[in-house]
């Protein structure tokens, strides 16, 4: 059976990945715009990834957690730094027995997390404050993810360079349309993995998906060694109101520090901003507990820019379009693509198999328990029906498809 996955960033790697690994005679053809893989949100090579903590355990924090396990078994390699702290104000820290009881609720292992006081946390971190350390967090390079996931793919299952207009399901098949609106090519199965794109492809067909475009800015900033941040930057990874990387020393005797990141709701501008440059400093600050009067010790030095895709409930959308037999979508992955592709692309393949088993059920758009590490509440959570029930019932015709104009 021929698969379509539209997309070469990590969600459709993942995906390609997880097809592949199957083994079971699927042919898997990737298109993908750019020239390689990872070129877009996923030319992040400094992504953090751990396991969420909430108050109670809700179907975000479960994801979460769920998919940060995952990510962490399989991508070790393409970890730069393992462990992340989560430093805590006077207000927030407790005690250690209320940190334990709220792990115990939501189902934190002492595998993923323990507490720390403020003398653990200063000798293991450099920071002086209680808080938690995450045992499965870590900082992930995406394009070497990306790059690895394709290694057994065949060149010539590749398509590179080829911007998909339009997409229309003729007899049986899906066809995925170039912009002079030419079929490129054409299987039983598409799988949409193409960030903010997915949207107007669906519109192509007339289906129309809430999303929202959150624009973000890492920022890398250089110190000298004789400043008051220098002695004060943390040796492993911290995560609060924003994150950070630990502190690196240049051979010139100064240091970067990397800071992210902004989160700049409905913009798709992908140039540097300096006022993003000038919330990480702050949000740098506050997580290591330094004041904001030396922020001009920061200087702007390198930055990565991109745009995530947004659901409206903050969760990915992942699963087949409800009465469009074979169409499959895993896209707003938001700030969290590392810690949710590789549970993505388990979740996208439950469906592919149960789209070949030929199971009706699938038509509602909801998969029941065929996926051993989700049960079918936490797969229905993430899938694209939630959002489409009401508009699928306000459309007139899918016959014919509105192509967008080239
Ligand atoms: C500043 C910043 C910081 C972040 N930090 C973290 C973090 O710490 N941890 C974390 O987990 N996540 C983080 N993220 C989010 C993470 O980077 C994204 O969730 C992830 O990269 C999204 O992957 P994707 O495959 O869905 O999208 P993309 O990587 O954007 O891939 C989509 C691909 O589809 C292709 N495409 C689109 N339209 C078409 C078309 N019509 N035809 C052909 N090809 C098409 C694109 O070229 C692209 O290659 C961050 C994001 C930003 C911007």
């Amino acid at each position: 059976m021929k698969i379509l996955v539209l997309g070469a960033g990590i969600a459709g790697c993942s995906i390609v990945h997880q097809l592949m690994a199957a083994n079971q005679g699927l042919e898997v053809l990737l298109i993908e715009q750019r020239a390689g893989p990872a070129q877009e949100t996923s030319g992040h090579r400094l992504a953090m990834a751990h396991p969420q903590i909430a108050m109670k355990k809700t179907k975000l924090q479960q994801f979460t957690q769920l998919g940060n396990r995952l990510a962490f078994q399989e991508w070790a390699y393409a970890q730069k730094y393992e462990g992340v702290f989560q430093p805590m104000t006077d207000m927030e820290w407790r005690s250690e027995a209320w940190i334990l009881e709220q792990f115990e609720k939501i189902g934190i292992t002492p595998r993923e997390a323990n507490s720390l006081d403020c003398h653990e946390a200063e000798s293991l971190t450099g920071i002086h404050r209680p808080g938690i350390w995450f045992k499965e967090g870590a900082v992930y390079d995406l394009p070497a993810i990306c790059k690895m996931a394709l290694s057994q793919l065949p060149t010539e299952h590749c398509l590179w360079d080829q911007k998909v207009g339009a997409i229309l399901q003729s007899k049986g098949q899906w066809q995925v349309l170039n912009t002079r609106r030419e079929v490129i090519t054409q299987a039983p199965i598409l799988i949409l993995a193409n960030g903010l794109g997915v949207q107007s492809l669906l519109g192509s067909i007339g289906i129309s998906l809430p999303m929202r475009a959150v624009r973000g800015q890492l920022s890398r900033f250089l110190i000298q060694k004789d400043s008051y941040i220098a002695p004060k930057l943390p040796r492993t990874a911290l995560r609060g109101n924003g994150y950070c990387l630990p502190g690196r020393l240049l051979h010139t005797g100064q240091f970067t520090w990397e800071i992210g990141s902004s989160y700049d709701e409905d913009s798709r501008d992908t140039e540097y901003w300096q006022s993003s440059d000038e919330g990480n400093r702050l949000k740098g600050l506050d997580l290591i507990g330094a004041n904001h009067p030396h922020q001009a010790e920061l200087s702007s030095y390198e930055s990565f820019v991109g745009v995530r895709s947004a659901s409206k409930d903050r969760l990915p959308l992942i699963g087949p379009i409800p009465n469009e037999d074979g169409l499959l979508i895993a896209t707003g992955y938001g700030s969290r693509g590392v810690i949710w592709s590789a549970l993505g692309s388990r979740l996208i393949f439950a469906y592919v198999a149960a789209f070949l088993a030929d199971e009706a059920r699938l038509r509602t758009g909801f998969l029941a328990g065929a996926s051993p590490e989700l049960e079918s509440e936490l797969a229905s959570s993430v899938s694209p029906a939630r959002f489409l029930a009401g508009a699928l019932a306000k459309r007139t015709s899918n016959s014919k498809p509105i192509l967008p104009v080239s």
